[in-house]
């Protein structure tokens, strides 16, 4: 063999080696190519299942984000709901605490409803009584104005009979004075309780002696208590100068005059004594009245009860005393009103001692110097002269105004009803005071007043009327009057009105 083939058959062998490498190569290319596609595929589907996950990632991811949205939103919510709750909670305790006012209101509104039921039932039962004591009334006063009425007429027409002798006449004016008396004092009583009942009782506190009260008291008296055999007595324990009491001196003197003129007219013989004593053991110190008599006396049972008005201690005996059964009701609204107390003491068939006490005020130095002021301004308003209208349809009312005006005069004139005193007033523009009657014909003075005060606003116009009632002051004073006095009018007052207004 040559070389040539020699290394022919070494080409061969190694281009067999090399194609059985290359074979071999081939095919773990192609196990290679098999074993990436399955790889690749294996990745596809690994990418595939990571973009699933990474999708259902997204959506847990949103739906986590939406559902603690959804826990911040329902957080927020309960914050606001716990807020409402406490709010709620706070709104409950305060109306719990509200019905507990509420109710107790109610507790003490059915309490009070109960108190004032209670009260109604005891109102309605003192009107039902006080009704059948105010027929009562009635009847009996019906009796009280006849009988002085029949004295003032029967001895009016006496005395106008030709030929009737001076000593006569004499007679005669006193029934008809006294018969008078009577009836002012019934009608007087009638006011008093009016004007108690309606609360309109004024008080006029002024430096009382009460020595000089009871020494007239007895002056006045005596001949009445002596007319009857009955003796008549006063003790006046303190000296002149300590008896001086601070307190309504006309209303003293009303219930001192109610307590003796009961003590005269209830005895039929025997004695009245009657007085003070200082009583110190009391705070503050008291000045306790007595009045003492020896007559019918007043059962045990009626005692307490002759204090209400139109109460008497025997209703079926009526007939044997006058009275209307005021006088002890007035006396002791007096007293009350003063700060005192009444109450009597009695055995039937033996006699009574009434009793009342007022507080034992003293009156001060200061107080002493500004009365004397007083008086002495009252003293010169004498020098006072005034030109007058007097408006009354009533004659002799008209003439007693005139009489008690004298000294204050400069020119009166005279208008009988309440037209007349406005055609006056129009012609007269410097009349300085007007008494103005209130019930008159053809106009009456409340509506004189007010045409007047139309064109007149400075002259002084006082009203004064006969029949005082509840309300009358106010409409005098709304009519356009400066003062209001009642008939028969009282001196003092009206004096001092005069002085108080013209000074
Ligand atoms: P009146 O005397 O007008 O009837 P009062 O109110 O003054 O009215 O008195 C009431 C009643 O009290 C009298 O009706 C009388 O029964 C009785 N009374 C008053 N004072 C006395 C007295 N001093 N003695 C006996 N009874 C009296």
């Amino acid at each position: 063999m040559d070389i040539q083939d020699k290394n022919k058959e070494e080409l061969k062998s190694e281009l067999r080696i090399l194609l059985q490498e290359n074979n071999s190569l081939r095919v773990q290319k192609e196990k290679r190519e098999a074993e990436l596609i399955i790889a690749y595929k294996e990745l596809h589907s690994q990418n595939k299942e990571k973009e699933k996950r990474a999708a259902e990632l997204i959506i847990a991811n949103l739906e986590l984000k939406f559902q603690s949205e959804e826990k911040a939103k329902r957080a927020a919510e309960l914050i606001i709901a716990n807020i409402e709750l406490v709010f709620q909670n706070k709104e409950k305790e305060k109306r719990a605490a509200e019905l507990i006012i509420a109710n107790k209101e109610l507790v003490f509104q059915n309490k009070e409803k109960g108190k004032r039921a209670k009260e109604l039932i005891k109102a309605k039962e003192k009107a039902e009584e006080s009704d059948r004591l105010k027929s009562a009334f009635l009847a009996n006063m019906s009796h009280e104005i006849r009988t002085p009425m029949n004295g003032i007429l029967g001895f009016t027409n006496l005395l106008k009979k030709p030929n009737v002798s001076g000593e006569k006449q004499q007679q005669y004016i006193k029934v008809i004075e006294r018969s008078g008396v009577r009836m002012l004092n019934i009608i007087n009583n009638i006011i008093s309780i009016s004007k108690i009942e309606s609360g309109a009782m004024e008080v006029n506190v002024a430096a009382t002696n009460i020595n000089e009260q009871i020494e007239y008291i007895y002056t006045f008296f005596k001949p009445e208590a002596e007319a009857k055999g009955i003796t008549l007595s006063f003790k006046n324990s303190l000296p002149l100068k300590e008896a001086i009491v601070k307190t309504d001196r006309e209303k003293l003197f009303a219930i001192l005059t109610n307590l003796i003129k009961n003590a005269i007219k209830y005895s039929e013989r025997g004695s009245i004594e009657f007085g003070y004593m200082l009583k110190k053991d009391r705070e503050p110190f008291e000045v306790e009245f007595y009045i003492k008599d020896t007559g019918i006396g007043i059962e045990k049972d009626r005692q307490k009860a002759i204090f209400e008005r139109f109460f008497q201690a025997d209703i079926s005996d009526k007939s044997a005393f006058e009275g209307a059964g005021l006088g002890l009701a007035i006396s002791k609204a007096y007293v009350e009103k003063l700060g005192g107390k009444i109450w009597v003491e009695s055995e039937k068939g033996k006699g009574s001692i009434f009793y009342f006490t007022l507080p034992y005020h003293v009156e001060t130095k200061a107080e002493k110097e500004s009365n004397i002021d007083k008086e002495e301004s009252a003293l010169e308003s004498s020098l006072i002269k005034l030109k007058i209208l007097i408006v009354e349809d009533n004659e002799a009312s008209s003439w007693l105004l005139d009489e008690m005006m004298e000294n204050f005069v400069k020119e009166v004139l005279y208008a009988v009803n309440g037209l007349e005193a406005v055609e006056i007033c129009r012609n007269h523009p410097d009349i300085d005071l007007i008494f103005m009657d209130i019930k008159m014909p053809v106009m009456e003075g409340y509506e004189a007043t007010r045409l007047i005060r139309q064109f007149n606003k400075k002259t002084c116009i006082i009203a004064e009327t006969a029949c005082a009632l509840e309300g009358d002051r106010e409409k005098a004073l709304e009519a356009g009057c400066n003062e209001y006095l009642t008939k028969p009018i009282a001196e003092n007052k009206l004096f001092s009105f005069i002085g108080e207004h013209f000074q």
